[in-house]
């Protein structure tokens, strides 16, 4: 106990904050000023009230909904401005210079908006759409779905992609999504975008088994919007999505979507900031990608998550770890064998191997003195501080939990303080 005492301060190496809650930065908010340049060097293939409709009314409702009111898209179109002399090679750079000298010498002051978008008739490119910074290109195409798609990219968000597997040979399919507007879809942006973005502003963590209630997520609520499960390899995020969403003249299954926020093939110790969701088509069965009342998604030696109930929009879910298999010991990398008495004692160590639910944290421990916490980093070394203890010798020692609460063996180091190294 009085081992205890020493101890200085246990600090995690570096902010798990961001990493768990990616909402917790301001939301994606207000009026998006959106000048639309159409710029051409002959063919006009969108009258004004198609772009009227379809950018300032369509994909005005579209974002004025999927963020529960807090973005809307405001602004103007300007004539077609017949700027270039000949059908232009595919230059983003040519095309804006061009765009935008001609909107100005038409009279319109570039400083009064935030988003600019140039459309024109079809060039010869791989896209029919780009979005970046405060600037999307719509090459001729112009519908809801591509503008609201390449603003989401001016917005930050990446595409909505899946995980594609054929017995155990999975890829990533880029637009592959088939709901989602940042996918291949028509229908609205999921949770993991909608927290990103400051949209949706409550999700529930699984922690321990047990129910979890989750509503739908493309409409405002009080209630958590999606469920998260972190392991190892990555997180997984659950969602009820119940509104319809066009898909080739009918309409997609609804119910709870998986989505994985990076490969779930990642090796734990090069995990990265999760930027994008990777839905799982196949979480419900072959083919099926939305789970129903009774069913079931595990991940083998991980966690499994069965639908209770799905009621009004509200989805009962049921978690369970499925994590026997404890953390291997973690290597330390200091203290060295031999410490000289000065300053605080710094213990290091490498990140366990786990590649279940994932390590939740370190059980640090000074010459047998209750153990403190330290939870991991990202992709660093953790590290606990202690007072430096006198002279003679010590042991420390650091365990791996895993969040299914499996507790690894303990590393340990002997070590001697002396008065100097030598
Ligand atoms: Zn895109």
């Amino acid at each position: 106990v009085v081992a205890a005492a020493r101890l200085l301060a246990v600090l995690a190496a570096c902010a798990l904050a961001a990493w768990t809650t990616p909402g917790a930065s301001a939301a994606f908010s207000g009026e998006q000023r959106l000048l639309v340049m159409r710029i051409t060097w002959g063919p006009e293939p969108f009258p004004d009230a198609m772009v009227q409709d379809v950018v300032f009314s369509q994909t005005d409702a579209f974002m004025r909904a999927s963020s529960f009111g807090k973005t809307w898209i405001a602004g103007e179109q300007t004539p077609w401005l017949h700027v270039l002399s000949v059908q232009p090679v595919c230059d983003t750079r040519l095309i804006a210079e061009a765009g935008r000298s001609a909107a100005q010498a038409a009279g319109y002051d570039l400083t009064r908006y935030n988003r600019y978008a140039f459309l024109f008739p079809r060039v010869t490119c791989w896209w029919s759409g780009l979005g970046g910074g405060d600037t999307i290109f719509l090459n001729g195409q112009l519908s809801r779905k591509l503008v609201a798609h390449e603003l989401g990219h001016t917005y930050g968000l990446g595409h909505a992609k899946s995980w594609d597997c054929v017995g155990r040979s999975c890829t990533e399919s880029e637009y592959g999504d088939p709901y989602d507007t940042m996918g291949g879809g028509q229908g609205d942006f999921n949770a993991f975008e909608k927290t990103q973005l400051g949209w949706i502003t409550s999700t529930l963590t699984a922690a321990h088994d047990g129910l979890y209630t989750i509503d739908r997520p493309d409409r405002s609520s009080t209630l958590p919007q999606a469920l998260v499960v972190e392991t190892a390899r990555t997180d997984y995020w659950f969602e009820n999505r119940q509104e319809d969403v066009p898909s080739f003249g009918g309409v997609l299954p609804t119910g709870v979507l998986v989505r994985a926020d990076g490969r779930p093939d990642t090796a734990p110790a090069v995990r990265a900031l999760p930027e994008v969701t990777l839905l799982l088509p196949n979480a419900a069965g072959p083919g099926r990608a939305a789970l129903q009342p009774g069913q079931t998604f595990g991940v083998q030696g991980t966690f499994a998550v069965t639908v209770e109930t799905q009621l009004d929009g509200q989805a009962a879910l049921r978690f369970r770890w499925a994590d026997g298999t404890a953390p291997a010991a973690p290597k330390i990398l200091t203290p060295s064998p031999r410490v000289a008495r000065r300053g605080a004692l710094e213990v290091t160590w490498s990140q366990a191997s786990e590649t279940g639910s994932g390590v939740a944290g370190y059980d640090v421990s000074l010459d047998g003195a209750p153990a403190m916490l330290v939870q991991p980093g990202f992709a660093l070394s953790p590290l606990a501080r202690f007072r430096m203890p006198p002279r003679g010798a010590h042991r420390v020692t650091v365990r791996a939990v895993d969040r299914a609460g499996n507790r690894g063996k303990a590393a340990v180091r002997r070590f001697v303080v002396g008065k100097t190294t030598r």
